[in-house]
């Protein structure tokens, strides 16, 4: 794992709201020196989300009814970071995974604010 790797990941465990993260992506630059996010041009991503009883917790399926909108469990909903915003192909970079310590499912703090499946709080270690 890159150094820079590293430091986003420790950066992302002390903070990790959306805000936080992007002034800390836009310090970074890739190997051609152009700024890794372009925060001045950003994509503005909205995803439309219904409540389904039907469908299983942390997934999303497509709104047959409804293209381009999604179903999900209302308790996927409520535990879904709604500030979420996207890295382009960096996004993997910020992945930081932690088990929720009531149900041990393993997790990624970029799209929980609590857990999906149980709806504990996500605690770092
Ligand atoms: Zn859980």
């Amino acid at each position: 794992m890159s150094s820079k790797e590293n430091d986003i990941r420790r950066y992302l465990q002390e903070k990790y709201d959306a805000d936080s993260v992007k002034k800390k992506l836009e310090t970074y630059s890739n190997a051609a020196n152009m700024p890794l996010f372009d925060s001045q041009h950003p994509i503005e991503v909205k995803v439309q989300i219904r409540p389904d009883n039907r469908i299983k917790p942390a997934l999303f399926k497509p709104d047959l009814e409804q293209p381009g909108h999604y179903l999900a469990h209302p308790q996927t909903i409520r535990a879904m970071r709604k500030d979420l915003f996207m890295g382009g192909e960096d996004f993997v970079d910020l992945e930081v995974i932690v088990q929720c310590h009531s149900c041990q499912q393993n997790l990624d703090l970029q799209f929980w604010k609590c857990c999906p499946y149980c709806e504990a709080e996500l605690k770092i270690d």
